[in-house]
């Protein structure tokens, strides 16, 4: 049996590669690594069935109000693991790139675009790390001296492909996954035979998600497909043995994906008709962002269940209340406290409150670009500051001496 088992493995391995060489959809490397560690890891193994059974007591129990209205967010740190090309070139993608896959990435996840459902998570990049200190929530380092790193990318724990290790990249750069969601941008993973992969939400130093940067954008379907593992979905046409055959779904909670309105299907089926089901919504499976179809536009009630469910259980439960983003929302008072700006974020207006030092003073906002936006003078104790006709985002505004004194504006 175990035989068989590795051989399906070893041909689901191989249809990856093929497909990705046919310049099929995202290819995901998570289950290659979950299947791996679920039988090599006794401790992992252990961990995610403990999680499951967890999850799944969350997910039945819909009294628990937190399932229900609470909108969570979680702070991320953005690793980005460049090749030494300057900001803004090749794999050091720029840090309004960034912004946007971060701001494309809550889209999703809140149903902007109306076909699912809102799933009331939202993700912020860090404002304060992990010393204390305020941080635009990205890292850049160099990862060209790590061994096969510029030839191949990065290597999956447990994949045989021949990039640099897993470790020795993450260990350039990570922060505490209890107070942060890492997020590694790698130049590529495997010499380009997948766009993403995640960690289920086991804990460790490790955990997170790692995409190449040419998928870390504002339209990015791998970004919410990976997050979406993080928070423990599975791939709506989870087993399937690799397009082989329709995944058993006799207990919706239990098997395929574990949700119970993604109808079971293989990876391939994607069209107008469900071959594996003629039962519940088709299109949320063939438009979910959990499959592998050319259009993704959705979670569903479902998954939602699944994700806050996990969300309030460890690991990810720490998330909740860390302080990663702490800054944001909230007065954030430059280090000499001679001004404020509330609110923050603000929509058509801010009001600065300065000390009465800085009356006369000179102020400038800049956008990511390092552009100047607007400028003025702080007039008095309080001056109102009109955002009106600029584009949501993050802003610097910066007044006083040289305008050495700066804080973060976010207008939405
Ligand atoms: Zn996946």
């Amino acid at each position: 049996m175990k035989k068989s088992l590795n051989f399906i493995q070893l041909i689901i391995s191989l249809l990856f590669f093929q497909m990705q060489g046919t310049g099929q959809s995202a290819e995901c490397g998570t289950d290659y690594i979950h299947k791996n560690r679920m039988q090599t890891d006794s401790a992992y193994r252990k961990q995610i069935l403990k999680l499951e059974s967890n999850v799944e007591a969350n997910t039945q129990n819909h009294a628990n109000i937190n399932l229900k209205s609470t909108l969570y967010t979680i702070p991320v740190v953005v690793h980005v693991m460049h090749l030494g090309e300057s900001i803004g070139t090749g794999s050091n993608i720029s840090e309004i790139q960034i912004q946007q896959a971060i701001a494309g990435l809550n889209d999703r996840f809140r149903n902007v675009n109306g076909l699912g459902v809102d799933v009331e998570l939202e993700f912020c990049l860090a404002s304060i790390d992990p010393n204390g200190n305020s941080t635009n929530g990205i890292n850049r380092v160099d990862g060209s001296g790590v061994a096969n790193y510029s030839a191949n990318g990065i290597t999956p724990t447990g994949n045989p492909c021949s990039g640099a290790t897993e470790t020795a990249i993450k260990d350039l750069s990570r922060w505490p996954v209890s107070d942060y969601y890492n997020i590694w941008v790698v130049s590529e993973i495997c010499n380009g035979s997948f766009v993403g992969y995640a960690s289920y939400p086991v804990g460790g130093l490790y955990d997170g998600l790692v995409i190449v940067s040419t998928s870390m954008t504002s339209n990015s379907g791998t970004l919410p497909h990976e997050v979406g593992h993080g928070f423990f979905l599975y791939h709506t046409f989870n087993g399937d043995g690799g397009n082989v055959s329709c995944p058993i779904d006799t207990d919706c909670l239990i098997d395929g994906d574990r949700v119970c309105d993604t109808p079971p299907h293989k990876q391939g089926d994607c069209g107008t008709t469900n071959p594996c089901s003629s039962t519940g919504v088709w299109d949320n499976s063939r438009y979910n962002f959990m499959s592998y179809c050319p259009l993704v536009n959705r979670f569903t009630q479902g998954q939602k269940d699944r994700i806050r469910a996990t969300a309030i259980v460890a690991p990810r439960a720490s998330l909740l209340t860390s302080l990663g983003c702490g800054a944001l929302g909230i007065n954030e008072l430059n280090s000499n406290n001679i001004f404020s700006v509330f609110p923050n974020p603000a929509q058509n207006f801010i009001n600065v409150k300065a000390d009465i030092k800085l009356l006369g003073a000179s102020y400038e906002v800049y956008d990511n670009s390092g552009k100047t936006i607007l400028k003025g003078r702080i007039t008095s104790e309080e001056t109102i500051i009109d955002l009106g006709n600029l584009a949501e985002g993050f802003y610097l505004f910066c007044v006083g001496e040289n305008l050495k004194q700066s804080l973060k504006v976010i207008k939405e």
